[in-house]
Order: C-alpha cells, then structure tokens, then sequence
C-alpha cells in the first residue's frame, strides 16, 4: 500500500513552554488542515511520556520520566482517523549521560523548548481503521 504525495508548504515553528508535545502538535495541524505530512521535533521536555506497545496482549502501556530530557529525535506522519488529522510520532529522549530512551510518543511530554517542523504534502490522505492482525489503528486505504 504506497502512495504518492508532493511537498505542498512547510511549516516551522517554536512550541510553547509548558505544552503537551503531542497535543500542541495535533493543535497545529488541525488548525492548518493538514491531512498528510511529516513532523519533526527537537528541543528538550521537562517531563517525558512514551507507550510500549505489548504485541500479545495488543495494548498499549504507557511509561513516564519525570525529569529533564533532551528531545534527540522526533519523528512522526499525519494521517485521518475518523475523519480527523491524527499524528503517529516515536521519539528519542536523551538524559543527562547521554543515554537514550525511547517509544511511541504520548501525551504526559512536557515541552521545555521545542522547534518543529511540518512538512505538509498533498495527495490522497491516509485513513486509518483497526487491522485485525495486529490490532493496531494502521493505514487502510
Ligand atoms: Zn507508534
């Protein structure tokens, strides 16, 4: 399932300190109508929220760090899901001896600085619905 897409606009900008990374993203592109695209971040969180996807028993548990990170990498799409533009990021987090952690990014990150980019594409978007095997919300059509 591969689709074609073209750069339409980026959009780059600073996060607000305070704010909930993956919510102030969502904001941003729900407020732009951006249904496909690319987002990535680096800055640093006061606070950082990651889910580990458990393949057996197909839920998601959520892990939290309450300390001072660096954002390494983050990286994410932007689709539908039900009818709405959603943001699928993973996400890189640095401590203060260089060691990495990471996950799927969840809300519960807190940014302390944050700088993005979102890179909007035009074309078809991608809609998710439940895949039975996996029992994941992945791309259907
Ligand atoms: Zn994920």
């Amino acid at each position: 399932m591969i689709k074609k897409y073209q750069l339409k606009q980026v959009h780059m900008g600073r996060l607000p300190h305070g704010s909930d990374l993956i919510e102030e993203l969502t904001k941003i592109v729900k407020e732009r109508d951006i249904e496909s695209g690319k987002v990535t971040v680096i800055g640093a969180v006061t606070k950082g929220t990651i889910s580990f996807y458990d393949q057996k028993e197909q839920e998601y548990n959520e892990k939290a760090f309450n300390e001072e990170l660096e954002i390494v990498n983050c990286i994410g799409n932007i689709s539908l899901k039900d009818g709405e533009p959603l943001i699928h990021a993973h996400i890189s987090f640095g401590d203060e001896k260089g060691k990495l952690i990471g996950g799927h990014l969840a809300s519960g990150t807190i940014v302390f600085a944050g700088e993005f980019i979102i890179e909007e594409f035009s074309g078809t978007p991608f809609k998710r619905g439940k895949d039975e095997v996996t029992g994941l919300p992945l791309w259907e059509e």
